[in-house]
């Protein structure tokens, strides 16, 4: 099973987004919200605020 390159979350089959880079490293993403950031931001993932949120709700 995938795990998202930015979130780190498991990734379902047929979900997901697959992003190859020009260096060859293959990347998964677990929707475009962490592809964007990823490719946007390049910031720390556990400084952003809406994975934080994510985690809490799962109580
Ligand atoms: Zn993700």
């Amino acid at each position: 099973m995938a795990k998202c390159s930015y979130c780190n979350k498991e990734i379902e089959k047929g979900t997901g987004k697959l992003f190859i880079s020009k260096t060859g490293k293959i990347k998964w993403f677990c929707g475009s919200k962490c592809e964007k950031n990823a490719h946007k931001l390049k910031r720390n993932p556990r400084k952003v605020k809406w994975i934080k949120k994510q985690k809490k709700s799962k109580k």
